[in-house]
């Protein structure tokens, strides 16, 4: 592994670092506390070994720096001293050194306190790994696999920031299953269930790169499209709606549609025509709801009029 050493006296630096190549290592070898944290502070090397006595800033200097610093990974400190006193370990361990090693030190001693020391780092990043994918796990819904509503409570506060910020539009749409109790009480809920994940994977499927779509909470779903404005929403509404439709699932319960579908809102966050819909969300939802008022599998913007005379007859909601 790549460590790095501090020690001013010449000698003792290459006995060192020769010792420590011996042992398979990589070394960047340093004189003193203020070249090491110079490295440290270019590239993040996770095990030092230190002097404690030396010119511009010794050791301890070192170690407090490295505490202090508060990187995301751990770096392991190991102090290298000529006093042993147990009062002088104390103090170089209450700095936030990790170990230390009486000089002159012994080769195979030094060899167990690297190794001891490299396995504290292996493991606080395999521990780091996991909380990362555990972290990844927490943003994802377990059925349909899409990202689910705390991933979604997170990507709409940052890119409705982002949006203000920068001036950029923002389109947002609620989905919603048309008559999905009706579907799960003819085929039965494990029948619904794959029918959300095959929803899901369509609407994924027919967004842009940049688009996300999240599960918002049993048969409803939402998309954030970045960069987006009522007309190009209205494009990729649209052909979400058809997308759904498209596949062409049998549902007798949705009457005149016959195939499950979705009925969808939509509104769009944009500085310059001044359509500032600063909580999106309840914009969308209105949409959706008449959308669900005048007939369902179709699409609405946040603005838009319907001809309610168009519209199926009222049916009771
Ligand atoms: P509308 O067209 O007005 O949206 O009618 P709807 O029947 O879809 O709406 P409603 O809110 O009355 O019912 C939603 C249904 O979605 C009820 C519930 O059983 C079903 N549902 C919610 N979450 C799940 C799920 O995880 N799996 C399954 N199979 N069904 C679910
Ligand atoms: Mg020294
Ligand atoms: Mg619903
Ligand atoms: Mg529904």
């Amino acid at each position: 592994m790549r460590l790095l050493v501090a020690e001013d006296v010449a000698v003792s630096r290459t006995m060192l670092v020769s010792a420590l190549r011996r042992m398979g290592h990589e070394v960047v070898a340093t004189a003193d506390g203020k070249e090491a944290w110079q490295v440290l502070c270019n590239e993040p090397i996770r095990l030092v070994i230190a002097d404690w006595d030396m010119p511009e800033m010794d050791g301890i200097e070192l170690v407090k720096r490295i505490r202090q610093a508060k990187n995301e990974y751990y770096t392991y400190v190991i102090l290298l001293t000529a006093k042993s006193t147990q009062e002088d370990c104390i103090t170089g361990l209450e700095a936030g050194a990790d170990d230390y090693i009486v000089k002159p030190f012994d080769p195979q001693e030094l060899m167990f306190r690297v190794r001891s020391g490299e396995r504290v780092v292996r493991l606080e990043e395999e521990l780091a790994r996991r909380n990362e994918q555990l972290a990844e796990l927490a943003m994802v819904d377990e059925l349909t696999g899409i990202r689910n509503r705390r991933s979604f409570d997170e990507s709409y506060a940052k890119l409705l920031a982002q949006a203000k910020r920068y001036g950029l539009q923002l389109g947002l749409a609620m989905i919603d299953i048309d008559q999905f109790k009706s579907y799960n009480d003819t085929f039965g809920h494990e029948a619904g269930d794959d029918v959300l994940a095959t929803v899901a994977s369509t609407l994924s499927a027919n967004l842009r790169t940049a688009d996300l779509v999240f599960r918002y909470g049993g048969e409803e779903f939402v998309c954030l499209w970045p960069m987006t404005g009522v007309r190009g929403a209205r494009v990729v509404a649209e052909r979400l709606r058809r997308a759904v439709e498209s596949v062409g699932i049998p549902h007798p319960g949705n009457p005149p549609h016959g195939v499950v579908s979705i009925s969808l809102g939509y509104a769009c966050y944009d500085r310059e025509s001044e359509c500032v819909g600063d909580d999106l969300l309840r914009l969308a939802d209105d949409a959706l709801y008449r959308c669900k008022r005048n007939g369902r599998n179709r699409i609405l913007a946040s603005n838009e009029e319907i001809d309610e005379s168009e519209t199926p007859a009222e049916e009771a909601v």
